[in-house]
Formats: structure tokens, sequence, C-alpha cells
């Protein structure tokens, strides 16, 4: 009787275009990037031929709403809306009415992401009185379904503020035990009008449960400065370096010049991470301006066709593209610099390991039609294939 072949854990994607537009075999072991053009390719080692495509590091989404959103569902009809208030009030008003539960609808953006390439995404889902902690166990719920596809964090985030919505402070700490990974914030003077009580709370609360922090902070001006400043100050005390992000940051989009430089100086030096959505008319923080200040930088969806929003796709190639033309991109650098963030930037803020295709990297990449990091860019290609651990998981936009 012939003894079975062992399973083998190699597989070798020939005909990969690399960043510098050689085509080469990929050699995948256990996951990882184990070499390019091997003499040998393992005996009976699985094939898969990339016909040419180029391959790019998977990108993660550093700041996505999936409990908002409603793809996968009917249309929704926008309200006007004139102030931050009136969006948050739409949100919750559209949200109770709304068929379909988080699960189902937060699983689609997932799969869409995914299919689009999403090796990992960070998952802010609020947590409010009204809401209770049911977006949090149903986004959850949708993640641990796709364990295997995606790595989701979740941020438990007082939307509806967080000292000035009574309750949500006792459901920030009960979030964190009950599939939760990091506390939220947002607009410590604008939403709480009490910058050092809000900070208070999230510091103290991500240092009792060793959470990472991250804050959405769309205050502008001088009082989006001082906050800024004393988060930066408050992280350093707190030995938090890396583990403290900021989204959104307008106030640090509309600095130029030494205003800029001695605010990324002081970002840089206190390991605060900030993340852009590179949305609508709102101020953008800019790649190439930034990470060579050594600021960290992630980018992120925001909300995807929810009632704040109709835009929006989950698809962070074309949100690298977005950022792209938003922030004036033209030279291939400038336009490298918004996909590093993109997937670099990404997996960095999230504590993930590094995938740039090198030996030893987790090998979840995707190859995409396009000669050049930058023309990709440009024509935001769907992934003819998505590999996770090595693992062809999606195929022309399509989960397998
Ligand atoms: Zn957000």
């Amino acid at each position: 009787m012939a003894t079975p072949a062992p399973a083998c854990p190699d597989v070798l994607f020939t005909a990969v275009r690399s960043a510098d537009g050689r085509i080469r075999d990929l050699l995948v072991r256990e996951g990882r990037i184990a070499a390019y053009d091997p003499a040998e390719p393992p005996e009976g080692c699985v094939t898969v031929d990339a016909a040419g495509a180029l391959a790019l590091p998977a990108p993660v989404d550093a700041h996505i709403h999936p409990d908002k959103s409603t793809w996968g569902g009917p249309w929704l009809s926008r309200e006007p809306a004139d102030t931050l208030r009136d969006l948050i009030e739409g949100d919750v008003r559209a949200r109770t009415a709304f068929a379909d539960p988080v699960a189902e609808r937060a699983g689609a953006l997932m799969d869409r992401a995914i299919a689009r390439g999403t090796r990992a995404m960070r998952a802010h889902v609020d947590v409010a009185p009204v809401h209770g902690l049911s977006g949090v166990h149903q986004v959850r719920a949708a993640a641990d379904a796709r364990k295997d596809l995606i790595d989701v964090q979740i941020v438990a985030f007082p939307q509806l503020g967080l000292l000035s919505e009574p309750g949500t402070a006792e459901l920030m700490e009960q979030a964190l035990s009950e599939g939760a990974d990091v506390v939220g914030g947002l607009d410590p003077i604008g939403i709480d009008g009490d910058m050092d009580g809000q900070l208070d709370f999230v510091f103290g609360l991500a240092g009792r449960r060793g959470a990472p922090l991250d804050i959405h902070l769309h205050d502008g001006g001088p009082a989006g400065i001082r906050q800024i400043t004393e988060i930066a100050r408050r992280t350093v005390a707190a030995g938090m370096r890396g583990r403290v992000t900021i989204g959104h940051a307008f106030a640090v989009a509309e600095l130029e010049g030494a205003e800029l430089d001695s605010l990324a100086e002081l970002l840089a030096g206190a390991g605060v991470c900030l993340v852009t959505c590179a949305l609508g008319a709102d101020p953008v923080l800019d790649p190439a301006r930034l990470t060579p200040r050594g600021v960290r930088l992630g980018v992120g969806s925001d909300g995807v066709r929810d009632a704040w929003t109709p835009f929006g796709d989950g698809d962070m190639i074309a949100r690298a593209h977005m950022l792209a033309y938003r922030t004036d991109a033209r030279t291939d650098a400038e336009l490298a610099a918004c996909y590093e963030a993109v997937a670099q930037g990404g997996a960095a803020l999230l504590g993930l390991p590094a995938s740039r295709l090198e030996a030893g990297d987790p090998a979840d990449f995707v190859l995409v039609a396009a000669d050049s990091l930058p023309e990709a860019v440009v024509d935001r290609p769907i992934p003819s294939m998505v590999v996770r651990a090595g693992r062809v998981i999606a195929r022309a936009g399509r989960l397998v």
C-alpha cells in the first residue's frame, strides 16, 4: 500500500512582479515568505500562477465603523446636517430604524474589505446607553466568523460623548471585558467640554486594562493643538509610546512650516500615531510631510455608506488613491508614501508584524494588474488575488 504524500505546506507563486519590476517566483512556507526564485521548488508544492501581476503588501484599514454601515442593505437617504451634533443625532435615528442586525451589515462590509485585500482593520464601535454593548458583541461575532481571513480590533467608541452622556463610562469599562480591545475617545473639549476629565478617564481605563487608546479628534485650531499636546504629554507619562492614536487630527493637518515641524517632532518623540481618512472637504494629513518627520501614520475608511456619508467602499487601495489625490501627490515617491501609510503605517499602528514581502514576513499580499506601486495607486485595481498566510482567499474581488 502506497504511503500518502505528507501535506505540503509550501506554495510557489510563479511570475510575480516585484516592486523593482522583475518577474520572479515567490516561495511561501508555513504562511511566511520563504524565498525568491528557489533553485529547486519543493517536491509536490502547490503552484499558483500570478501571471505577471504586481505583488503589494496587503493593506490595513486603521479606522472604520462597521456597526454604522448599511453595506449589503438597502440605500439610505441622508438627512441634512450642519454640525457634528446633527450628524450624531441623525446616526442614532437611522440606526434604530435599520432592519438588518449589526452582525450582518458589519460582516458584509468585512467580506468586501477582505476581497479588496484588507488584512486587518481597527473597528470603532459605538458604546452608548442607547445602543448598550450590542454593537461590540455583534461586530465581535462578525469578526470571529472571519478570523482566518482578517484581524479585527474593536475600539469601544463613545460616539455620543463620554462624560456628557451619563452611563457611557460604565459601559466603556464593561466593553473591554466583552469583546473590545482598545479604549476610544472623542473630542474631549468639543464634545465633552472637559479635556482633563475625558483624558483622565480614557488614560486611566487604558492603563488599568493594558489596552491601547484611540481618540477621534475633529477639534481644529488652538483647542485641537492643546488637546494633541496634552495627549502626547500623557502618552509619555503613562509609558504608552506607540499605543496611543489620534484619528483625523484636523488641527495637525491645518498647520504648515515651523508650526507643523514642532508638533510633528512632539508626536514622533511621544510615539503618538495619527490616522487620516482623506475625507471630503476635511483637512487631510499628508504622509509625504509627516512620515519623514518620524510621525507614525495610518489610513482608514471611516464611515462606509452610513448615516454620515453616502461614500466609502472598504477598499484601501482606492483609499490610498483618494489620499494621494487629496494631498496632490505627483511624484512616484509621493504616490508610494500614500500606500506605505496604508500598508506599513496601518500594520505598525495595529501592532501587527510588517508584511514587506521580505523573507520571514507573513505572506499577506495582494496581486494587482499594474507595473509599479505608483501606477497601482493611480489605477486602483481590484486585486486579481488576495493572499493571506500564503493561501489565496479572494480572486477578482470575490472571496473564494
Ligand atoms: Zn471615525
